[in-house]
């Protein structure tokens, strides 16, 4: 039995702009949980009840009814390739995902550009409100699929994460024509061109810069690219939503081109680099750097310690600072660290983690792992609150961070890291740092703090060696 009555209210547009603004509510609510672990499940759950309003409100848009069944079939293909994907990708590689959703997100806004330009054969309406933002849409969604899969493949060693492309001017010769070949198309179709080859060859342009941007921009600088193109992808997605008069890809497009231009510039700011500098590329990646020793380039010598001696420094110290970096994450050490600060807790021992806002692989890796381990929030200390503590450190644990201590981004002009904010760990009075051997961290160059006297060296993964220091302080 059918219900016409209610059936034409759910229908009704105030309706459904009720839902979507419910709906852009929820994703504000669930961004803001974002900003601390303690409340970022709740924060994501609570976005995703938003996004499955909005779905549902755009079920609900006259027109479409024909479409349920193609819509539905998307969503099923969408569910059963994205969940388990989610599920199963180990929080280092999370950049990576990061980097193909969004891309996927581009590529769909530019689908929906090209399918508006032949459902209709060419761009014909208002300009504002119309036609420049799907040319918009098409061009940036385009940019931002390629050179997604670029950073995608950098990151997964797909591709090789060293720069590659032509050197210098060339390149910018090459780019600065794919931008020629991209604007003259969308000029043309807004001059009113309908063949079919002008839509296709400004996707092809575009397509072509968002590769050859992206291929020269090296693996370490690669997760602000990433936020970089996802800022661009919302505001391709926003475009979109003004072209289609759909206000909820507008509002959506809009959260996310704002909060990924934050990210980005937070990022970039914590790393000491500038966007520019980033999207010229040449740095990282594990290559050659200009001016800085590579690995095992250095003339002094190192001094390897036991996990028992390192026990029976920690068990005798007063203050305890832990710097975690991108190796605990790849050994999954946060429990064990957890259970080794427990074990000096025991003995009296104060315990502090330092965390440097680019430790790791993405902004809050560090927070992430230590609250899943249920390290208490109080522990946990930004750079700038635990730099001053370094000085009446007894002993700085270093579990698998490296670039985010090395002291040449302060003392070394030529280090391609000069500049980037760092822990004073080389303050503390004793430094001990636990890796699985001398090769460099994401920047590819030598760490001087390893060489200091007050530095010891615990070769081995980072769980096995917590593991070890927590029974040997157990054993006490
Ligand atoms: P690094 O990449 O500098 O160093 C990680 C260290 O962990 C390596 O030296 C490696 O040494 C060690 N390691 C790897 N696996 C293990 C293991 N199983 N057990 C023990 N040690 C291990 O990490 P940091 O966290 O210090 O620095 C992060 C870097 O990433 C910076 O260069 C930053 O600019 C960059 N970056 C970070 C972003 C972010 O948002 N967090 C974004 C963009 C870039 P070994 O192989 O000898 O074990």
């Amino acid at each position: 039995m059918t219900l016409p009555l209610a059936s034409s209210f759910v229908r009704d547009q105030d309706f459904i702009n009720a839902l979507y603004i419910v709906a852009f509510g929820l994703f504000i609510f669930g961004l803001m949980g974002l900003t601390g672990p303690r409340t970022a499940v709740r924060g994501n759950r609570i976005a995703a009840v938003g996004m499955l309003l909005a779905i549902v409100a755009t079920f609900l848009l006259p027109g479409m009814g024909h479409n349920w069944a193609l819509i539905a079939a998307g969503l099923v293909v969408g569910t059963v390739v994205g969940v388990p994907a989610a599920r199963q990708v180990k929080m280092t590689a999370m950049p990576q995902m990061v980097a193909l959703f969004n891309g996927v997100g581009g590529g769909a806004i530019a689908l929906i550009a090209w399918a508006e330009f032949i459902e209709s054969s060419g761009y014909d309406g208002d300009p504002l409100t119309f036609v420049i933002p799907s040319l918009f849409g098409a061009i940036v969604g385009s940019i931002s699929f390629w050179g997604s899969l670029i950073a995608f493949g950098k990151l997964q060693e797909v591709l090789p994460g060293r720069p590659i492309g032509l050197k210098g001017v060339g390149q910018q010769l090459l780019n600065l024509a794919l931008l020629l070949v991209t604007i003259g198309c969308a000029a043309a179709i807004a001059a009113g061109g309908t063949a079919g080859w002008l839509m296709v060859a400004l996707l092809v342009a575009a397509a072509a810069l968002g590769l050859f941007v992206v291929l020269p921009i090296g693996g370490a600088d690669m997760p602000v690219v990433i936020s970089l193109l996802n800022a661009f992808t919302g505001l391709s997605a926003a475009a979109t939503g003004l072209a289609l008069n759909n206000t909820a890809l507008i509002v959506a497009g809009m959260i996310v081109g704002a909060s990924g231009t934050i990210l980005t510039r937070l990022m970039a700011s914590a790393m000491n680099r500038s966007i520019p500098s980033i999207i010229a590329g040449g740095f990282g990646g594990g290559g050659a750097v200009a001016g800085a020793s590579g690995a095992g380039e250095h003339a002094g010598s190192v001094r390897a310690t036991s996990a028992a001696d390192a026990a029976i420094q920690m068990a005798y110290a007063r203050l305890v600072v832990i710097v975690p970096g991108y190796g605990m994450a790849v050994a999954q050490a946060q429990h064990a660290v957890r259970e080794m600060a427990t074990e000096l807790e025991k003995r009296g021992v104060e315990v502090k983690y330092a965390i440097h806002p680019v430790a790791g692989r993405m902004p809050g890796h560090m927070n992430v792992l230590l609250a899943e381990a249920d390290v208490p929030y109080e522990q946990l200390k930004e750079m700038d609150e635990i730099n001053p503590e370094f000085t009446r450190t007894d002993v700085a644990v270093v579990i698998g961070a490296n670039d985010v201590t090395n002291p040449a981004a302060k003392t070394n002009p030529q280090s391609p890291i000069y500049g980037m904010p760092i822990l004073n760990v080389n303050h503390a009075k004793s430094v001990i740092v636990l890796k699985r051997s001398m090769n460099p961290g994401f920047a590819g160059i030598e760490n001087e703090l390893y060489y200091e006297p007050m530095t010891s060296m615990l070769f081995g993964d980072a769980k096995a060696s917590v593991g070890q220091i927590t029974q040997e302080l157990a054993a006490l």
